[in-house]
């Protein structure tokens, strides 16, 4: 998080002045890497610059005024410019101008103290002073680094917390409680019992399937490499095979930055998400009816399905990391499609009735809606004949140990952060069947 410093004449000088040290350590520590290599060969590593700081700062007596975990975080700069560099993938690292150079960090808790409860307030840095910020943050906690910036003429403090300390102590939850269908045609259904929204997969995560293929159909049409007959790799299969890697790096970002724009979005105002429990058996049994289907369910449907999958991990993940509950309806024995949200009538529908249409209370909703809403009010334990589910031994030995919890919303503001790593982002699929 974020923010801008608001400091008087005086101390703007001094942030002024820090800033050109870290600056000429910069310059100097890029300095001594070249000459070293140019006279004698010899690379120079991070761990030899930091251990001649003390030298260093005995002739540059200005330095010794200056937190050396930021000296050390300033050379651990330059020693990635160079690392970048190595690895092809930034440029030749350069001598940077005062104008061209952003500021310094704060690695630790030492250097600088905070003082805020997350929207405004004071930062101290030792040896320049007592600065007024302004900003807020989303969530709040012990600070653990702290980044200076210098841009535009403005300055900012780029601060990140320990949130889960924080979460762990706090006693109140904004609890807005959602349900989501994942659907099979790619739409995410959302709605808190008043308002529904559906999202759409992008287009190009849609068409990247497609795309792939063609580009690889493309690959396939040119000369392949093969040792056995020392046919050499082609310049256009190289060309090809580059284009089909390049096409897979993209989607995989792009799948990426949409799995956490959505969680971000979902879990940014909710603390308690319902959803359908992944059933895993499914998966299996439905690749065991033919080689032909599984072929065809697999790989037409591999990008958009690790998608869903990734998105589910990821919003179970943040939902828990800011303390909330990530509930999982077990589909067989609720049946989210079948299930009527308002009067808890079962009425079979068959894949393609998009509509759910109530024969006992007359409720229209669309389909996908509907499920994310009887998983929603189940999780509360309001769903009309399913009242007293949650009390049920059968269920409560089926589900996780999360939805115990939905059991009481007054638990709520007491849950604990489970504790969870998003492991397994990348391999969880969801079956979806229905
Ligand atoms: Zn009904």
């Amino acid at each position: 998080m974020t923010f801008r410093l608001y400091p008087n004449k005086q101390r703007e000088q001094s942030l002024r002045y820090h800033r050109k040290l870290h600056k000429d350590l910069y310059n100097a520590a890029v300095y001594n890497r070249f000459t070293q290599y140019q006279k004698f060969k010899h690379s120079v590593s991070y761990i030899e610059q930091q251990n001649s700081l003390p030298a260093f700062k005995k002739v540059w007596t200005e330095y010794k005024e200056i937190n050396s975990q930021a000296l050390q975080a300033t050379l651990k700069r330059v020693d990635f410019a160079f690392e970048r560099w190595f690895k092809g993938l930034g440029k030749r690292p350069k001598f940077k101008s005062i104008r061209h150079y952003s500021g310094w960090t704060y690695p630790a808790k030492t250097g600088y103290s905070v003082e805020s409860n997350g929207e405004n307030g004071y930062l101290n840095l030792s040896k320049i002073g007592r600065i007024q910020m302004r900003g807020k943050a989303k969530y709040w906690g012990q600070p653990t680094t702290c980044t200076i910036v210098h841009r535009n003429g403005k300055w900012y403090a780029s601060i990140t917390v320990d949130v889960l300390e924080q979460v762990l102590n706090s006693k109140v939850l904004p609890v807005c409680a959602i349900g989501i269908d994942l659907g099979c045609k790619s739409a995410l259904s959302i709605t808190d019992g008043e308002n529904h929204q559906q999202i759409d997969a992008p287009k190009f995560l849609r068409n990247a399937e497609h795309q792939i293929k063609k580009a690889s159909k493309e690959k396939r049409r040119k000369q392949a490499p093969n040792k056995t007959k020392k046919i050499k790799a082609s310049r256009r299969w190289k060309r090809a095979k580059n284009k089909v890697s390049k096409l897979v790096r993209k989607v995989a970002n792009q799948r990426q930055n949409w799995v956490h724009q959505v969680a971000a979005e979902i879990v940014g105002g909710n603390s308690f998400v319902a959803t359908e429990k992944l059933e895993v058996k499914n998966m299996t049994s439905k690749a065991k009816k033919g080689k032909r289907k599984k072929q065809s369910c697999g790989l037409n449907k591999s990008i958009l399905d690790v998608g869903f999958g990734m998105l589910r991990s990821t919003i179970k993940y943040k939902v828990e990391q800011i303390g909330g509950v990530f509930v999982e309806v077990p589909i067989k024995k609720v049946k989210p499609s079948q299930t009527c949200p308002r009067c808890g009538h079962q009425n079979k529908k068959t894949l393609d009735v998009r509509v759910h249409e109530c024969g006992v209370c007359g409720y229209v909703q669309d389909r996908d809606i509907a499920a994310a809403e009887v998983m929603l009010y189940w999780s509360k334990g309001t769903l009309p004949g399913f009242g007293t589910s949650l009390e049920d031994d059968d269920v409560l030995s089926s589900t996780s140990r999360t939805s115990k919890k939905a059991g009481s919303m007054k638990q709520l503001g007491r849950a604990k952060r489970q504790k969870s790593t998003p492991t397994g982002l990348d391999v969880e699929t969801s079956p979806r069947a229905k």
